[in-house]
């Protein structure tokens, strides 16, 4: 079974739609770690997509926040007008089945799915020494995460906690990682509709766990559809603006 693993939506239908053209073919099953909707302007399109095609999805914090079941003062401002903003947007179809996504972390064959740490849902793994406590607490030798919208993650190889660091150099579409089975990897796809590591293409990954070889992917889409469509819903500007430096 090969798979296709994507993170953090963030209701950007075109950013989506680009990575699914650019990996047509290449995958048997999708698979998600959470954030589906907020911060864009498509989250019934997402979310009707997603019902459809995604395997296994795990909640997010803004799919949590989004279906109503957070408390919003966590949010900075721009989050909380866009979760309020996309609570209005919501089908109840939609809301209900955001509610009843699982928490993770949910099994696929010999690996998981989580949203944020092994340790809770909501926390961020962005440097070494966050990965470094979370690595004793991994239940399989490979877990899928998301949140932090950086693509890459981290690996644990013979006691030593490394970043898998930049996946590539600028410009390039592709990086493979081949998995020792020696090592453990906490490994980040990457954000479909709001990437935050400088590079604003849509990121993915595809995992074949029967070759053990990993693909860490970029692919540009159409940012300015994404950036009309957010400031014709009175979205803040803000969230417009950044897809275009994906920051
Ligand atoms: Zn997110």
């Amino acid at each position: 079974m090969r798979y296709l693993v994507l993170s953090d939506i963030h209701s950007n239908w075109e950013a989506l739609q680009a990575a699914l053209d650019s990996a047509k073919g290449q995958y048997d099953r999708i698979l998600c770690c959470g954030d589906l909707v907020g911060y864009g302007a498509d989250p019934n399109p997402v979310l009707d997509w997603a019902r459809e095609n995604v395997h296994l999805v795990v909640r997010g914090n803004h799919d949590r926040a989004c279906a109503g079941m957070e408390n919003l003062e966590w949010f900075n401002p721009v989050a909380r007008l866009a979760t309020i903003w996309t609570q209005g947007e919501l089908t109840q179809e939609n809301s209900r089945w955001v509610r009843n996504l699982p928490k993770g972390p949910l099994a696929v064959e010999k690996f998981q799915l989580i949203h944020g740490s092994p340790l809770h849902e909501d926390e961020y793994l962005v440097g070494v020494s966050d990965a470094s406590q979370a690595f004793p607490y991994l239940e399989t030798p490979l877990v899928f995460f998301g949140h932090t919208h950086l693509q890459g993650g981290f690996m644990w190889c013979r006691q030593n906690v490394q970043a898998i660091g930049k996946p590539h150099p600028p410009r390039q579409s592709q990086m493979l990682l081949d998995l020792d089975p020696d090592c453990a990897y906490l490994v980040n796809p990457g954000s479909i509709g709001q990437p935050r590591d400088g590079d604003s293409r849509a990121s993915y990954v595809l995992f074949d766990p029967s070759d053990g070889f990993l693909f860490y992917r970029r692919v540009s889409y159409d940012i300015e559809t994404a950036q009309r469509k957010i400031r014709n819903a009175g979205l803040p500007e803000l969230l417009a603006k950044r897809l275009a430096v994906g920051r």
